[in-house]
């Protein structure tokens, strides 16, 4: 479909399709690696302290406060902290703002695909470095006299949606063979077992580190994402943001975002939870013929030695166990799974039993 009173980019784009999120209820829904806690009770409390008259005003638009709450939670300085609606306005911003050089960025073959949306909207030229056979990033892949000059680097750690963890020191070497060009690592799934690259950001000044509020501390529905990075970084971002809407965090959002980071008691036990259930859970599918990779996330992401990832996906569907196939080259076969509770990541199983014995 075209109308001529479309704009010649929104001719051009082919837009991200998030997960599915379906409105029946007794679904258990294990596709789009939301947290299934919910957030912090003091998070609740926080927004329900500011759902008053003061909604008449409008929020701080340099969201100080809960830029020195985050910085003071990493040991940061405010000016390299940067806020914004969900991570991925955030990562809007950095492609625009520092990814945008003419030349080709790189990312990974199989990796978020939000990226080549963004490229996509912003006119950016990419290249994507394949994963090797373990579907690993290979630090060196990136740094080969092979590539042309490049304007940006960016991937997730751990990668989205393999699970698969990059240590540091191989994070560091991609940052330091490009000290002229910005490598985003995109964190949002680091509070489950990946090392941070935040305390690169004190000897690199071209290392910027996003991450979310949306899985590890279960506010995909408040919409709060972040960057860290060199207060030059930071300040690309702001101007970006005060270029196009300078209040993306609203005040219900700012309040929870800052108690979200003060309750590190509720944090630390739900996500020590999941990374215990993601062990269970990875030991029971291996049980019924998967193989699992290595997770360092809220998610596995699996394929069975006999069935198609296709059949799989659609089977569990009918039996209202929602999870995520991606119809690509390469993992194909794979199915993402979201760890749930204990109580869904057991109908998951029951209804994995129902398929594998037919
Ligand atoms: C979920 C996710 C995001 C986006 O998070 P939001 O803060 O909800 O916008 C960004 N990057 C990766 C790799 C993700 O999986």
């Amino acid at each position: 479909m075209n109308s001529p009173l479309w704009s010649s980019i929104v001719k051009t784009l082919t837009p991200y399709v998030p997960g599915e999120q379906p409105v029946g209820v007794g679904l258990v829904k294990l596709n789009t690696n939301e947290n299934p806690y919910g957030p912090s009770p003091k998070v609740i409390a926080a927004m329900a302290g500011v759902l008053d008259d003061t909604l008449r005003l409008y929020p701080d638009p340099t969201a100080r406060q809960l830029r020195q709450t985050i910085a003071t939670y990493y040991h940061l300085t405010p000016e390299q902290v940067f806020v914004g609606n969900g991570s991925d306005e955030v990562l809007a911003f950095v492609f625009q703002g520092l990814l945008a050089h003419g030349k080709p960025i790189l990312f990974p073959d199989i990796s978020y695909s939000f990226y080549p949306v963004y490229c996509q909207l912003y006119g950016i030229e990419y290249q994507t470095i394949p994963l090797d056979e373990h579907l690993n990033i290979q630090a060196i892949d990136y740094s080969s006299p092979q590539l042309p000059p490049i304007g940006g680097i960016i991937f997730p750690n751990p990668n989205a949606p393999t699970g698969r963890v990059l240590p540091l020191d191989e994070i560091e070497k991609i940052i330091k063979a490009h000290p002229n060009t910005v490598v985003v690592v995109d964190e949002a799934y680091i509070d489950f077992g990946g090392e941070t690259a935040i305390p690169l950001i004190a000897r690199y000044s071209n290392v910027l580190i996003t991450q979310s509020l949306s899985k590890s501390r279960a506010l995909a529905g408040l919409r709060v994402g972040l960057a860290l990075g060199h207060p030059m970084l930071i300040e690309a971002l702001v101007r970006i943001k005060d270029s196009f809407n300078s209040y993306p965090l609203d005040r219900l959002a700012l309040a929870g975002a800052k108690a979200a980071f003060e309750d590190n008691e509720y944090f630390s036990s739900t996500c020590a939870q999941i990374i215990q259930d993601r062990a269970l859970l990875t030991h029971a599918l291996s049980q019924r013929g998967f193989d699992i990779l290595p997770s360092g996330a809220n998610f596995v992401f699996v394929t069975h030695k006999h069935q198609s990832g296709l059949a799989l996906y659609q089977g569990l569907r009918a039996q209202n166990v929602i999870v995520r196939h991606f119809n690509k080259p390469r993992i194909n076969q794979y199915l993402r799974i979201t760890i749930g509770t204990p109580a869904e990541n057991a109908a998951l199983l029951a209804a994995l039993d129902v398929l594998l014995a037919t």
